[in-house]
């Protein structure tokens, strides 16, 4: 009997597993034949059925993107593949590992990988649910945003973000915050009402003397930096001062720290101090054998501290893993690390930054493309189109 392998979530982690597992990274569509006759696994996918490219949320701003642009559903792509897709969400997992428990039945499984994502510390701030909107939480609470903002003829806006800083690495959204900020600057430039709103960034993970480019960038477009701030509570119509002084805030976009899901708590998977599914070096699940996790809801073994979640990382843990899983479903150990890298593209709209740092100091791309220039918007739209069609036809 072939065995049961089982990926929960289909998200950019869950597809890069599978990319890098099975034998060829593409399958157009006459080729789902030969892998029905080749499959040495019997696989399965349980999520919604929806992929999301989240790197092309923050240009809803500029109204270039929306939902429809950058959600795929992804089951043509799995049936390509001769993939079982099972639409349901994981409420628990037990038995090591062998059991996953979802809101449509029980699964048994020889082997086990997560990539179910983040989820965000909502009640760190209080009011942050009721009274702020996140890109991080999807293409509906952009939209959201966008709506609010084009009702708007004037007004003060904040843009922040919260770090959660228990793991040891960046597990939250900082870049993304920053990006969205200069597009506000921008998209506001554009329609011609700038002057008449005001635009303030925030964290309490900056100090106040920081700099470097990104703070220069949002210097250049009168962001006005509320660097070290936080408030104690989000309010209707701004926020609370840790004094009890009230700001006026006419539209909040704040992104919480990432954590792990709650039900990872009372799951047989180890959580970490951060909340996230504690892995090793490997993506081997700690503690537990044939299980294994990447991405945005796993920790790190030893990270450096500046490493933050990305779909980038996503894809170098998940290459690791599926080798990894190729090993031990052959009787082998383990042996593939990853390598720790930033790699994105801030997009300015008028311009742009390549914002890097890698664990061997490799440049990205052999260093061809250019550090910060206007070309960058079109290179990011570029890998997104490369991306989208790849999940789509290949
Ligand atoms: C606004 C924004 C901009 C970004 N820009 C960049 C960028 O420029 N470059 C970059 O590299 N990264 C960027 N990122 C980060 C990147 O999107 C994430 O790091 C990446 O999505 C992580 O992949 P993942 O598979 O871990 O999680 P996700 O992509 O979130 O996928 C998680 C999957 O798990 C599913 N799921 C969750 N819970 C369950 C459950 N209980 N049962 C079943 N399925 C479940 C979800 O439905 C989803 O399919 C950005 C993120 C945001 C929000």
């Amino acid at each position: 009997m072939k065995k049961k392998i089982f990926i929960i979530g289909n998200g950019f982690a869950s597809l890069f597993l599978i990319q890098y597992f099975l034998l060829l990274p593409v399958f157009p569509f006459f080729t789902g034949f030969f892998r029905r006759i080749y499959a040495k696994y019997e696989i399965t996918v349980i999520g919604n059925g929806s992929f999301i490219y989240f790197p092309a949320i923050p240009e809803f701003i500029t109204g270039k993107k929306n939902k429809e642009k950058i959600t795929l559903d992804i089951r043509p792509f799995l049936k390509r593949r001769n993939i079982q897709f099972i639409n349901a969400m994981v409420i628990d997992i037990q038995d090591g590992g062998r059991t996953v428990i979802t809101n449509n039945g029980h699964y048994k499984n020889d082997m086990l990988f997560l990539g179910i994502g983040p989820s965000f510390l909502k009640n760190d701030i209080a009011g942050t649910q009721a009274h702020t909107l996140s890109p991080c939480d999807g293409p509906d609470s952009m939209a959201l945003f966008i709506d609010k903002l084009e009702s708007m003829d004037s007004g003060v806006i904040y843009l922040g973000f919260k770090i959660n800083k228990k793991d040891g690495f960046v597990s939250g959204r900082a870049g993304q915050m920053y990006e969205c900020a200069c597009l506000l600057d921008y998209a506001l430039k554009k329609r011609g009402v700038r002057d008449k709103f005001e635009i303030h960034f925030f964290s309490s993970n900056l100090s106040q003397g920081d700099s470097g480019l990104i703070t220069d960038k949002l210097r250049e477009r009168d962001i006005i930096l509320d660097y070290a701030y936080e408030p104690v509570e989000f309010v209707a119509g701004g926020m609370l001062d840790q004094d009890g002084t009230f700001r006026k805030a006419d539209l909040v976009l704040f992104s919480s720290g990432i954590t792990g899901f709650d039900w990872l708590q009372k799951s047989c998977l180890p959580v970490s101090k951060g909340g996230q599914i504690a892995v090793d070096k490997y993506g081997q699940v700690n503690g537990l054998s044939q299980v294994f996790a990447a991405g945005d809801c796993a920790s790190h073994e030893n990270p450096p501290p500046w490493v933050p979640h990305q779909a980038h990382m996503a894809q170098l843990r998940s290459q690791a893993a599926a080798k990894n899983m190729a090993l031990v479903l052959a009787g082998k150990k383990s042996k593939h690390l990853y390598r720790f890298e930033l790699s994105c593209i801030m997009n300015m709209e008028n311009d742009a930054l390549w914002l890097h740092m890698a664990s061997d100091n490799k440049p990205p791309f052999w260093n061809i493309f250019p550090k910060q220039s206007k070309i960058l918007t079109r290179v990011k739209n570029n890998f997104e189109r490369f991306y989208l069609f790849y999940l789509k036809y290949l």
